[in-house]
Formats: C-alpha cells, sequence, structure tokens
C-alpha cells in the first residue's frame, strides 16, 4: 500500500495535517508510538493540565471565594482519585475523538515508533518488534517535543517528577518546589497550590515568564504572590539530594554566590522542552537539524526532497495552536494549495487565575526594534463585569504604532484574559488600528470591555471609565 502522505506523531500538529490533508483528497496514513493519539498536548499536556487547573479553581473558589458571594459551604473536601479521574476521563475524550476523526476521515493509522529509511519510504517498529515499511510520497515529521532534563538531577516522576508526574502525584505534596518560572511550572504550580501545597519557585533568571511583557510579567508575580507562592528569582538549581524525610535542595545565585538550601517533598522540573527525534534516522536519511531542530523553509520543506516537519520540532514557539496551523498550512501546500501561517499573531497563554495573555511585540521587543509606539492601559479595577465577579485583579494593555496607529501588541492579565485576547489576534491579523477597536460595539458589562478602554486609551488616551 502506497500513500500521498505519511506524518510521523499524532499530536495537534500531526493529527490535524493529517486530516486537513484527507479533507483535501490525500490518501494519508499516521505513525504513532504512543498507544493513543493526540501527542503531548492530549495525553500529557494541555489538556490534562487544563482539567486540573479547573477542578482545583474551583475547589478554591468553594474554600476562599463563594462566601463572600453570599454562598455559605463548608469547608471543601478533596477527593483526589475523583479529580484525577475528571482528568483521565478527560483525555480519554479527547483523544478518542482524534481517533473517531481519523475513522472518519478514512486515516489509515500504524502503531509504533517511526523511521525514516529514505524519502518515501517509513519504517515502522511495532511494541513487539515486528517492523513493517510503509511507502509514500510525502513525509511529515510531527515528533514533537519532550522534557528538558536539568543536568545532575535525575527525574524519576515519582519525587522529583517532570510535568507528566506532576499530572499524576497520588496525593498533595506538602513541600513543592518547581524549577522554571514558565508557563508550565506555573500552571501546574497553580493546581497544587491551590490544593494545599506549599509552592516555592526557583528561576535562573531575573524574571518569571521569559518571554512576555514585562510588566505583565512583574504584575503576575506580585498576584501569585499574595496568593502564596515564593519565589526565588536569579538563583539556580545546583543539586537535589534524596533523604528520608524528603527532598533536599541546593540553589546558588545564576551569577555565582553563596549557595542555600531548601527544602521539598516534591521537586518538578519545569525548564522547557526540548525537540524530539529520537529513533527517527534524521542522520541516515540526511535531514538537516539545528540545535536539536528540523531545519525547514518557508514552506515547512527540510533539504531532503518529500520530507517536511512541523510543530515543536521546528523552529518557533512550542504552542499546540502553532503546531495545528502548520499542520494545516503543509496539508494545503501538498495538495496544491496556498497554506500560510502568520507568527505574527500567534497568541500565548497562562491559564492560572488570574490568566495571562499576549499576542504580538512586547513592550521591550519594540524598544529594541526602535519602533515609536503608544501604550493604552485599563485596569479591570474599573471594569464593572470585573467587580461583579470578584475578579479585578490585573489590566489590559494595547500597543500600537505612534505614527499609524496599528495595533502591533496586546497583553491581558486578568479572569478569562485566554478568551479575550481572540478579539484582539482577530484584528491584529486584519492589520487593525487601536481607533478600530475603541470604536467597535462591545457587550455591556463583558471583562471585553477593558480591552476598548484600553484601545480607546492607546488611541486619544480617552478611556471612559477612568
Ligand atoms: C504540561 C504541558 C502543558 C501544556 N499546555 C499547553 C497549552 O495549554 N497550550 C498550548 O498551546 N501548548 C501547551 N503545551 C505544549 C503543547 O503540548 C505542544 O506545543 C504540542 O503538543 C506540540 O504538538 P506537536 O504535534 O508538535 O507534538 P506532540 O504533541 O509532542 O506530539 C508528538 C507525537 O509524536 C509521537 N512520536 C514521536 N516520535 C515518534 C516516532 N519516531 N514514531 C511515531 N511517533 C512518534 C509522540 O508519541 C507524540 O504522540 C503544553 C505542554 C505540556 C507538557
Amino acid at each position: 500500500m502506497s500513500y500521498d502522505l505519511v506524518v510521523i506523531g499524532t499530536g495537534p500538529g500531526g493529527y490535524v495535517c493529517a486530516i486537513r490533508a484527507a479533507q483535501l483528497g490525500l490518501k494519508v496514513a499516521v505513525v504513532e508510538k504512543r498507544n493513543t493519539f493526540g501527542g503531548t498536548c492530549l495525553n500529557i499536556g494541555c489538556i490534562p493540565s487544563k482539567a486540573l487547573l479547573y477542578a482545583s479553581e474551583k475547589f478554591e473558589e468553594v474554600e476562599h471565594e463563594v462566601a463572600a458571594l453570599g454562598v455559605v459551604t463548608g469547608k471543601p473536601k478533596l477527593d483526589m482519585p475523583a479529580m484525577m479521574k475528571h482528568k483521565d476521563d478527560t483525555v480519554a475524550a479527547n483523544v478518542n475523538g482524534v481517533a473517531f476523526l481519523f475513522k472518519k476521515n478514512k486515516i489509515e493509522s500504524f502503531i509504533g515508533s517511526g523511521a525514516i529509511l529514505s524519502a518515501g519510504k517509513v519504517e515502522v517498529t511495532a511494541e513487539d518488534g515486528a517492523k513493517q515499511i510503509v511507502e509514500t510520497k510525502n513525509i511529515v515529521i510531527a515528533t514533537g517535543s519532550d522534557v528538558a532534563q536539568l543536568p545532575g538531577v535525575e527525574i524519576d516522576e515519582k519525587t522529583i517528577v517532570s510535568s507528566t508526574g506532576a499530572l499524576e502525584l497520588k496525593k498533595v505534596p506538602g513541600k513543592l518546589l518547581i524549577v522554571g518560572a514558565g508557563v508550565i511550572g506555573l500552571e501546574l504550580g497553580s493546581v497544587w497550590h491551590r490544593l494545599g501545597a506549599d509552592v516555592t519557585v526557583v528561576e535562573f533568571l531575573d524574571r518569571i515568564l521569559p518571554g512576555m511583557d514585562d510588566e505583565v510579567a512583574k504584575t503576575f508575580q506580585r498576584i501569585l504572590e499574595k496568593q502564596g507562592f515564593k519565589f526565588h528569582l536569579g538563583q539556580k538549581v545546583a543539586k537535589v539530594e534524596k533523604s528520608k524525610t524528603g527532598l533536599k535542595v541546593a540553589i546558588e545565585p545564576a551569577q555565582g554566590g553563596e549557595a542555600a538550601s531548601l527544602e521539598a517533598d516534591i521537586v518538578l522540573v519545569a525548564i522547557g522542552r526540548r525537540p524530539y527525534t529520537e529513533g527517527l534516522g534524521l542522520d541516515a536519511a540526511g535531514v538537516a537539524m539545528e540545535r536539536g531542530r528540523v531545519v525547514i523553509d518557508d514552506h515547512f520543506a527540510t533539504n531532503v526532497p518529500g520530507i517536511y516537519a512541523i510543530g515543536d520540532v521546528v523552529r518557533g514557539p512550542m504552542l499546540a495552536h502553532k503546531a495545528e496551523d502548520e499542520g494545516v498550512a503543509v496539508a494545503e501546500m501538498l495538495a496544491g494549495q496556498h497554506g500560510h501561517v502568520n507568527y505574527e499573531t500567534i497568541p500565548g497563554v497562562v491559564y492560572t487565575m488570574p490568566e495571562v495573555a499576549a499576542v504580538g511585540a512586547t513592550e521591550e521587543e519594540l524598544k529594541a526594534k526602535g519602533i515609536a509606539y503608544k501604550v493604552g492601559k485599563f485596569p479591570f479595577t474599573a471594569n464593572g463585569r470585573a467587580r461583579a465577579m470578584r475578579h479585578t485583579d490585573g489590566f489590559v494593555k494595547i500597543l500600537a504604532d505612534a505614527a499609524t496607529d496599528r495595533v502591533l501588541g496586546a497583553h491581558i492579565v486578568g479572569a478569562v484574559a485566554g478568551e479575550l485576547i481572540a478579539e484582539a489576534v482577530v484584528l491584529m491579523e486584519f492589520g487593525g488600528s487601536a481607533e478600530d477597536l475603541a470604536r467597535i460595539c462591545h457587550a455591556h458589562p463583558t471583562m471585553s470591555e477593558a480591552v476598548k478602554e484600553a484601545a480607546l486609551a492607546a488611541t486619544e488616551k480617552r478611556p471612559i471609565h477612568m
């Protein structure tokens, strides 16, 4: 059997690519070494973490928030197996959904590890060692990423865990120490903090959320500290020692200096992810790599004709929706259409409470590029809906070109920021201005009115409710 397209890996990049290609009439097969489809995102990433974030948020609301709304409850009791079941059921519904979509679109699946023998030939090795060769006109590598390891600290997924282990803890840790103040560390830290853990975050850089707008990161850090998070910034973890009573974590200033020691029951290593290409045979196939990533051109093509790559395994932000959009684009190109991804408008969201969401340039990036810009800000304390929900932490910040008023970036800290950012993405995709955003009618009372007000502040310094 020969195919038009074989996709290796069924994460959001791979499975979306396969479906789009099949929709466009290509004969498609996927190769997946896991027993379920959906990759990191659906099995051990976006989906299970959001299921636990949602559940733990409800727990915290009952414990700390609903009384102020006049809802009297007793102290909530944590049923950990039930919370984990909610997470597992959510994962199952999603991965089974992908299996259904493969069937619906007549996509063949091969369960096993894929290796590229040459352009047009993929060898699949099943768990029992049985091998078969699948022939195809085109190959898309969508093998994603894996946890980045901290040198000298061995992850056992019991007491020293990666994000995967942190989604499976059997009980709430007394003391959780997180290495890395990026999105994954802060999201999983929030889950366990809400359920009762004492959370300390150690970060090499002198700030949290590297890459996000500085002011946003500082505000968010203050909010997390108010919630009870402790931060050690500009510090690196040198060693983690196991003892009978727990873990002893040696930290030292990133730029050198006196070491200190912290105690923890669980250490979560969340220093990032690295592209995953093990066993793919890329060397033998002659596929060029750079710092672990597969090198591609603007059409997702590698240096070997007929071999393409998308998602976490190539350049760009390691995000599920970026992988999905690349999957659609490459499928459309292979079907003779003109697929495209606009990398200027890929949103990023931190699903904590409050959430953090951003699209486009940060103030630091605009300054570095010497672009003159205007800033419009609006706090949720002045938003009626936010007050009604008692979610007044945070603000919206709109950055617009000083000369043309075109929106160059939007940054939000606040409840439902991850939903609010979508209108800024649409606006930027259409090259809209702050004035456009400010003149669009927004329903009252909604959190989205803060986006309009920030745009008003950017365009003419005339927010109505400030
Ligand atoms: C805890 C956590 C939370 C996250 N939350 C979010 C979030 O909220 N939003 C967001 O946008 N992103 C999130 N991410 C990141 C997101 O999961 C990734 O960006 C996304 O999964 C990348 O998709 P992908 O298709 O490139 O690869 P992956 O999802 O990593 O999938 C790759 C697939 O390829 C398979 N594979 C690898 N090698 C082979 C081989 N040789 N043969 C066969 N199969 C192979 C793997 O088994 C895997 O199924 C999160 C990640 C983690 C870890």
